[in-house]
């Protein structure tokens, strides 16, 4: 079976969006399906959407439906990707009220208009990037060499 190079590795994106695509493909990120994988009693319900309905946070959630006011800002800023797809989608309601079939989630994922990767990667700043799994007690540690140099090394 020949192997086929996903079409964003040829395009001239930052090294930034590309890595962001691929940690959405590859599934390593961390939206609650995947967070709640690695800990007991992790929730793989989205902690975003405002109301009571409880929605499973995975990668269709996070694409189409959370309504997440920093989600939604970014899709209306992406409209034209959605609309030639969802005759639903608009300004006023830029979420998807029902879950869409797999052929529909692959069609959008297959268009043609490179700002799709543009999109994916700034999902994940406005989904989950702010989101770090720390287990209690224990504090984020900053990479050393994100270290400002006036500070010095101690
Ligand atoms: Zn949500």
């Amino acid at each position: 079976m020949p192997t086929i190079v996903p079409r964003y590795l040829h395009l001239d994106l930052s090294k930034h969006v590309m890595r962001n695509i691929s940690r959405f493909r590859l599934r390593a990120h961390t939206l609650k399906v995947e967070a709640a994988a690695w800990h007991e009693d992790g929730s793989c319900v989205c902690d975003q959407c405002p109301g009571e309905d409880e929605h499973v946070q995975n990668e269709v959630h996070a694409l189409f439906i959370c309504q997440d006011h920093r989600v939604c800002e970014l899709r209306k800023h992406f409209s034209f990707l959605f609309s030639p797809f969802f005759e639903d989608f608009s300004a006023a309601q830029p979420f998807l009220l029902q879950q869409i079939n797999n052929q529909l989630v692959h069609d959008f994922l297959f268009q043609q208009n490179n700002r799709l990767f543009l999109f994916l990667s700034e999902l994940r700043g406005a989904m989950y990037e702010h989101l770090r799994v720390v287990p209690p007690g224990k504090r984020l540690r900053v990479p050393s060499c994100t270290r400002p140099e006036i500070l010095g090394s101690g």
